[in-house]
């Protein structure tokens, strides 16, 4: 039977011995050292940490499910200091196996509200903006530019696109993330110039996608409920990666490996994992990134769309157009009765009902536009009105030559206390 002091002496021996080199090789944790003790002083030991950094930082996480828990429980741990998050959803006693901010009194409540009460729970240091929303249709594109990096806990690749062009836009990385029971995948795109999302979507993919756009039009919410299976593990592996590559980003001077442009896959039925480099397509249609962008002190409630095109006139000429960055629904046709029915309606709060055919009952078709020539007849209608979230960037064209407007009256009424 060996000697147990002796071995636990000659462990002390070497333990101190590396305690020694590291405080040799790396002097910076003898200065922090002296420091007193505080929530953080654990993460400051690490040579490139720097917590000012992340407590300055704002970071947006779209969806707060089983990843979107997970990464927001990291971001608060951690002090980020702005957490923008985003869901549609309200909480239901299924979430409760895999999302860590949820208790069973939760339930019916906004699953932003209610993960960004926790988060403040978890850490007062951080300042938290929930939104309830759909992240394509409610989320000014003033947003994406206002935080630092955005990370993704979504189920579908509608959202997942229109998180990539507006990121693509406004220039800022992104990390996705996804699921499935025990299979995992993170990935980050920095714009302007890696792949992109759209990059790494595959023909099945956009058949996929195609399928979806033709028939949900106008029941999106019934497509986008298929269920996937997962579980706390895996999800807490994919969102830690996840925020790990946030935390690198954040600290983009340190010249830390990141996963731009990247793949990291997981097995978790073997441990095994891989990381895949993606290729960038320049046929890509996803890679607009807006270089002039001017911030203009309106907002989309008090601006109509003629003064907005006034905008684009001002600066470009007078036939320069206003692209609003979303459809607006113009008219509803239905082809059985040959009946044409003027309405004006965002894309996004246009029903099943709105566009069946009061005479037949027929699906009828939409006429939609999301280009401004000045001869509409919705001209006086404010932006919001037609659909144009808060703090939203709008578009002045004229051929090839673009100027974007940032509505930034929104700033404070679009992310409240991280504004
Ligand atoms: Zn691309
Ligand atoms: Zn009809």
């Amino acid at each position: 039977m060996p000697d147990y002091q002796e071995t636990l002496n000659e462990l002390e021996i070497t333990l101190a011995g590396r305690q020694e080199e590291a405080l040799v090789s790396i002097p910076t944790v003898l200065e922090v050292t002296d420091e007193p003790e505080d929530r953080y002083s654990r993460l400051r030991l690490i040579p490139w940490w720097d917590q000012d950094r992340l407590r300055s930082a704002r970071v947006m996480v779209v969806g707060a499910g089983a990843l979107g828990n997970e990464i927001l429980k990291n971001l608060a741990l951690l002090g980020v200091g702005g957490v923008f998050v985003v869901d549609l959803d309200t909480v239901e006693q299924s979430n409760l196996s895999r999302s860590i901010l949820y208790r069973e009194a939760d339930e019916g409540a906004p699953k932003a509200e209610v993960a960004a009460a926790r988060v403040r729970e978890i850490n007062p240091d951080v300042r938290v903006r929930a939104l309830r929303g759909d992240i394509s249709t409610d989320v000014g594109l003033g947003v994406f530019r206002a935080v630092d990096v955005v990370i993704g806990g979504l189920d579908n690749r509608e959202a997942r696109l229109a998180i990539n062009q507006a990121c693509w836009k406004v220039n800022r990385p992104w990390i996705d993330g996804a699921i499935e029971v025990l299979h995992g995948v993170a990935r980050v795109f920095v714009p302007p110039d890696g792949p992109c999302y759209e990059c790494t979507l595959s023909s099945v993919d956009y058949r996929l996608l195609n399928m979806r756009k033709s028939c949900s039009l106008l029941n999106r919410e019934q497509m986008l409920s298929g269920k996937v299976p997962t579980t706390p593990t895996t999800s807490s592996v994919i969102a830690g990666i996840q925020t790990q590559e946030a935390v690198k980003l954040l600290h983009g001077h340190r010249g830390l490996p990141t996963l731009s442009g990247k793949g990291f896959f997981f097995n978790g039925l073997t441990h095994d994992s891989y990381v895949v480099t993606y290729t960038r397509r320049e046929d890509c249609p996803s890679h607009d990134t807006f270089e002039d962008i001017r911030e203009v002190h309106a907002g989309v409630a008090n601006t109509t769309v003629a003064c907005a095109l006034g905008w684009a006139r001002d600066a470009l000429g007078p036939d320069a157009v206003l692209e609003l960055g979303r459809e607006v629904v113009t008219a509803v046709v239905c082809r059985a009765c040959a009946k044409r029915q003027s309405i004006l309606r965002p894309l996004a709060r246009l029903t099943e009902a709105d566009a069946r055919c009061p005479s037949c009952g027929e699906m009828r078709a939409l006429e939609m536009t999301h280009t401004i020539y000045g001869s509409e007849d919705f001209l006086d209608l404010t932006l919001a009105e037609v659909g144009v979230p808060a703090f939203d960037i709008v578009t002045g064209r004229s051929g090839w030559d673009m100027v974007h407007f940032e509505l930034s009256a929104d700033r404070e009424e679009a992310l409240g206390d991280i504004a």
